[in-house]
């Protein structure tokens, strides 16, 4: 007996594993595991979703105009161009199934974020890894591997796990040399942190250039990560394609109401944004002062260097906060295994951590060097 035959490409896929979210057996658990806001969504946002509750028996809007209008607005862009989705994954799936034939190649950075391969096998695509420099994304690597056959560039600008970013001049010399036909996408999951003059989500540049498109999303700096919403701005060309691929209704009528009233509330979003560049500093100094490395970055999030000596390794350091309740993310799947990524949190959260960093390091000492095998 035959069975229906799975596509290899699609066999090809590791499932994401997203970070943990528990601490069995702690008292209380602070989640910096998945780069969710400590300040919550907008209570604008929970309001509209009460304010929805009775009208759940109807579709949505399948164009989710007003949504589009609203971010058209908010950002000075054509709603037209506008496509939403459920989450900015949802938007770089469109992407490449309205671009990828099997065989077809789609270059992505060697700690680039992991949704991209995904996405890239998914479609019948073969994903093809850029080195990076120093946990930064090369535009001349990028450019280095570039064939007949590439069709995208995904660039995660800053990028998860990593928190580094290209400047805008970077970002426009990839997409000015780049073949005419290879599509450049830049996902700017985290722009709103972004505290650099050199730095812009793109957006300029989808507006302006047939092969450049930008995702956004709601999950990070705005809190509704459980709702799925994030969008893309892309040429007519490009956003035609996705409308023509996307589920009629891939976006709820909650995510709708959340994000309007979410972007309505300029507010909470300079909030979130003023709580980063507090903590984000504070932390990257607090941690560098116990002795490891941190690397620098423009987002929510650090990622944090462990020795390689048992006792002190990364997966050392998880087990040692994992105990105390504070949960980080292991960063293996991304190429970085002596490191655990650190999102930015409550104040509360941020000492906690710092503190058990401390007491991490102060093990060591009690236990010397040479106990290792
Ligand atoms: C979190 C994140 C996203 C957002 O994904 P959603 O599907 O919108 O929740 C996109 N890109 C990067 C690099 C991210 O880290």
């Amino acid at each position: 007996m035959t069975k229906p035959v799975v596509r290899p490409s699609v066999l090809a896929i590791d499932p994401y594993v997203p970070g943990k979210s528990g601490a069995p057996g702690a008292a209380r658990v602070f989640k910096l595991s998945a780069n969710e806001t400590p300040l919550g969504p907008s209570p604008r946002a929970i309001e509209a979703l009460r304010a929805l509750a009775p009208e759940i028996a109807a579709y949505p809007d399948g164009a989710a105009t007003r949504l589009r209008q609203a971010i058209g607005a908010a950002h000075g862009l054509d709603p037209e161009r506008v496509v939403c989705g459920a989450g900015s994954d949802n938007i770089l799936a469109l992407i490449a199934l309205s671009f990828l034939r099997e065989g077809d190649e789609a270059i992505y950075t060697q700690h680039g974020f992991l949704a991209y391969r995904i996405v890239i096998l998914a479609a019948g695509g073969v994903p093809v890894i850029a080195p990076e420099t120093d946990y930064r994304a090369s535009v001349d690597a990028i450019l280095g591997k570039v064939t007949e056959r590439t069709k995208i560039v995904f660039v995660a600008n800053p990028n998860n796990p990593t928190g580094s970013f290209l400047p805008r001049s970077e970002i426009e010399r990839l997409a000015d040399a780049l073949p005419s036909h290879v599509l450049l996408v830049v996902d700017a999951a985290y722009a709103e942190y972004v505290r650099r003059e050199d730095y812009s989500p793109a957006l300029e540049l989808a507006a302006t250039r047939e092969n450049v498109a930008v995702t956004r999303t709601f999950s990070k700096i705005y809190g509704l990560a459980g709702l799925r919403l994030g969008w893309g701005y892309a040429s007519a060309q490009v956003v035609d394609a996705m409308n023509r691929v996307r589920d009629p209704f891939n976006v709820s009528s909650a995510a709708i109401v959340a994000g309007v009233a979410a972007l309505e509330d300029k507010a909470h979003l300079s909030a979130a944004a003023t709580h980063n560049e507090r903590w984000l500093p504070w932390l990257t100094r607090e941690i560098e002062a116990l002795g490891l490395e941190v690397l620098p970055s423009v987002a929510n999030f650090i990622a944090i260097r462990f020795p390689l000596e048992a006792g002190r390794t990364a997966a050392d350091a998880d087990r040692f906060l994992t105990a105390r309740g504070l949960v980080l993310r292991a960063i293996g799947a991304y190429g970085m295994p002596q490191f655990l990524r650190l999102t930015i949190g409550s104040e509360e959260a941020n000492r906690l951590v710092v503190a058990a960093l401390g007491e991490f390091v102060a093990s060591w000492r009690a236990a010397p060097r040479a106990a290792h095998g």
